[in-house]
């Protein structure tokens, strides 16, 4: 396994999650909060815990954290904490900072001061509940760019034992199948020959609306 090590300041719902999910994947992760009480609660589920104010560079000096391969910032409400402490990060030479916004605006500022990577969690789960509403055959839903996304589709009967060819999804959707799933085995870049069977799921690719009437039909 890739030795990498986290750092993850700011332990709401987002920043502990993702701290504890890291850690059980075997990776060093460094917790760090102005709280306390968060410091405390997260002390059993991650490497190290600390509590600091990271809006303060002395503070995040004494913790080492340039030593960190990736650093995330799950700050969410203080906008300006978490402008600010990215702005820091980035001017100690923090190597990856990747940081949570609260909306497009607040995500814009985060690149502008240094950002590598920004994440919507609510803006995403939203989206990806959404798809599953419209159609409970959509497991899943990844936005790629503004226009295209990638879903993950349960077949429904009616493609049932049928092949890529017969079912012709391209032309009658303008969606590609990246890949079918059966079971444990992963079929990428699949033939259009392959039939599907049931409970395979597809992964289609496409622009939003070709995606939604494909939703729609199945
Ligand atoms: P979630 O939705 O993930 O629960 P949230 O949007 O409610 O997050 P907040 O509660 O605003 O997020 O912040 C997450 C954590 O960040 C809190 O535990 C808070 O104490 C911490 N935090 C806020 N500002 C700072 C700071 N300057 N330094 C360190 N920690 C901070």
């Amino acid at each position: 396994m890739e030795n990498k090590s986290f750092a993850v300041i700011g332990l709401g719902r987002f920043g502990s999650s993702l701290a504890e999910q890291l850690y059980s994947l075997g990776y060093d992760v460094m917790a760090i909060d102005e709280n306390t009480e968060r410091v405390q609660d997260s002390i059993e589920i991650v490497t190290h815990a600390v509590q600091a104010d990271s809006t303060d560079e002395q503070a995040l000096k004494e913790i080492g954290i340039r030593n960190f391969d990736v650093v995330v910032v799950a700050i969410g409400a203080d906008i300006q904490a978490s402008i600010l402490t990215t702005l820091i990060l980035k001017e100690m030479g923090v190597k990856r900072i990747v940081v949570k916004a609260q909306n497009e605006r607040h995500g814009q500022v985060l690149y502008k001061v240094g950002a590598d990577r920004v994440v919507f969690p609510e803006r995403d789960m939203g989206l990806r509940v959404a798809h599953n509403l419209i159609s409970p055959n959509v497991l899943d839903f990844i936005e790629l760019a503004e226009d295209y996304s990638v879903a993950e589709v349960a077949i429904s009967e009616k493609m049932h034992n049928k092949s890529l060819i017969e079912l012709d999804v391209r032309a009658r959707y303008g969606v590609n199948v990246v890949a079918i799933k059966s079971g444990r085995s992963f079929n990428i870049a699949p033939d259009p020959s392959d039939v599907i069977k049931e409970g395979d799921i597809l992964i289609v690719i496409g622009q939003n609306n070709d995606l939604k009437h494909f939703e729609e039909e199945m």
